[in-house]
């Protein structure tokens, strides 16, 4: 072999060399483009065309979710090992609901085989048993605006910082409020806990079963609307769905940048129930009092913002219609679909929504025509959002009878009730106040808000300690009604 010729030999290798190179590169690339094609059909096509995939839950976590919005009724064909399905059931015992516990775990397959399963019955079982019915005629109701979130915006010597020192209560506030209550065993239940409606009208008395020590309360927020008038004043801007489908809320920072975080009782709450369960009955939580003309929920929903009727639009309409020139009939609908969306998540999740009524007004002080035209608005613009409710929480604290229970007489109950209304709620500063009637229930609510906290300490003492949740940042001496 010469020098030529070993050269030639080089350069053939070489070219083999290249040559096998771009085959194991081409193989490669076949191989994963027929994997990606399997994965395809396999995990996303087929279950899509049977439909199961979606429903079925995979894992603990969906399990558990599916536990906490009752829509699993049986651990049966779920997938979970014995271990994982006493965990769900433990999560349904935690929020008090034994039946569901005990009806998920017999009705899986392996329950008459497994030990573990019917341990796990008959422990739940005894845990029912030292459960008492809560006098219902003691069942306290508190109540909320929406929370301050930046104290140094609503506090800031502008017209409206009285009137936020007076109803308004601070997010660090609530927060300590609600953790005091927890601490002292209480539980939020729904009024739907306290009352049954039955089909021909009339409202029995319900049954709340929870273990000696633990309280039973109702928790309602008022005017969940993040009025115009609340701009630029230290409170949430929305409630949103977040990427991962939870209740969240929007807040405008001062660079007109969005946060997006836990700034007002129902994303607060929500968290607070992730990581304790046992504060929630049967994964029940507050009652969210609306108005409809300025929107639901932080949302321009009213048809107002549609029709843009120059005898009603307000001050605050013409001008936000001033600062978005561009909001047309597409950017309403918009705005409808989006708190439509949060209202079905909302819901899903235990929250229930009242009427506050449309206008925020005092039915007798209005008079009745004006009660029914605003309950119509009412029914046309929120409860085509949110659904219909049954419960009705009085704006001003009003109500529409003394403390004597209504009567047929009642013009304005009889309306009312006609229009699907069971359960009025009004304010009362005492403990708890709670009226049955034939075809009704009533409860008054206490406000815990700065002017409560400043003037009254003493009558908020078997939730918490004034002393230690007041925010230093609300001037003081609270400005009197
Ligand atoms: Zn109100």
């Amino acid at each position: 072999m010469d020098e030529r010729d070993l050269k030639l030999l080089r350069r053939q290798c070489r070219r083999r060399k290249n040559e096998l190179i771009i085959k194991c590169i081409i193989s490669l690339l076949l191989l994963i483009v027929i994997a990606l094609v399997v994965v395809l059909v396999k995990d996303v096509l087929i279950p899509e065309l049977s439909g199961r995939n979606k429903r079925k839950p995979q894992t603990l976590a969906e399990e558990i979710l599916a536990a906490r919005s009752g829509q699993n009724q049986s651990g049966q064909g779920s997938g979970l090992s014995e271990e994982d399905m006493i965990t769900v059931a433990d999560y349904m015992v935690s929020q008090y609901d034994y039946d569901r516990a005990i009806a998920y775990l017999t009705a899986a397959e392996s329950y008459t085989s497994s030990q573990a399963l019917q341990n796990a019955v008959a422990g739940y079982r005894t845990e029912k048993e030292s459960c008492v019915a809560y006098p219902l005629d003691q069942v306290t109701h508190v109540f909320f605006h929406t929370m301050i979130k930046d104290t140094s915006k609503a506090f800031d010597g502008d017209e409206d910082e009285g009137g936020y020192n007076q109803v308004m209560t601070t997010m660090s506030e609530f927060a300590g409020i609600m953790e005091s209550m927890y601490a002292k065993g209480y539980v939020m239940v729904s009024l739907h806990d306290m009352c049954t409606v039955n089909s021909d009208g009339t409202v029995s008395r319900g049954e709340i079963m929870l273990p000696p020590g633990k309280i039973p309360f109702v928790l309602s927020q008022d005017d969940v609307s993040y009025y115009h008038y609340m701009d630029d004043d230290g409170f949430a801007q929305k409630l949103i769905l977040d990427e991962n489908g939870d209740v969240k809320n929007t807040y405008v920072e001062d660079d007109g940048s969005i946060s997006v975080g836990d700034y007002d009782m129902v994303p607060w709450i929500d968290t607070f129930v992730d990581e304790h369960p046992d504060f929630s009955y049967r994964g029940h939580k507050g009652i969210i009092a609306l108005t409809g003309y300025e929107g639901v929920l932080g949302y321009r929903t009213d048809e107002v913002y549609r029709t843009k009727e120059a005898s009603r639009v307000t001050k605050y309409q013409q001008k936000f219609f001033d600062a978005h020139p561009d909001f047309d009939e597409a950017a309403w609908q918009k705005e409808v679909d989006q708190a439509r969306a949060v209202a079905e998540a909302m819901k899903a999740d235990g929250w229930e929504f009242a009427s506050h009524t449309w206008g925020h007004i005092s039915p007798t002080d209005a008079g009745y025509d004006k009660v029914v035209q605003d309950t119509e608005r009412w029914l046309n613009n929120v409860a085509s959002i949110v659904g219909n409710t049954d419960v009705i929480i009085f704006a001003f604290g009003a109500d529409i009878g003394d403390w004597q229970p209504y009567t047929d007489d009642n013009e304005y109950f009889t309306y009312l009730k006609g229009q699907g209304f069971n359960i009025f709620c009004n304010v009362d500063s005492s403990q708890y106040w709670v009226q049955f009637g034939d075809r009704f229930m009533r409860q008054g609510r206490r406000n815990l808000d700065g002017y409560r906290m400043y003037y009254n300490p003493d009558m908020v003492a078997d939730l918490f300690d004034v002393s230690s949740v007041w925010d230093s940042a609300r001037p003081t001496p609270v400005p009197e009604m």
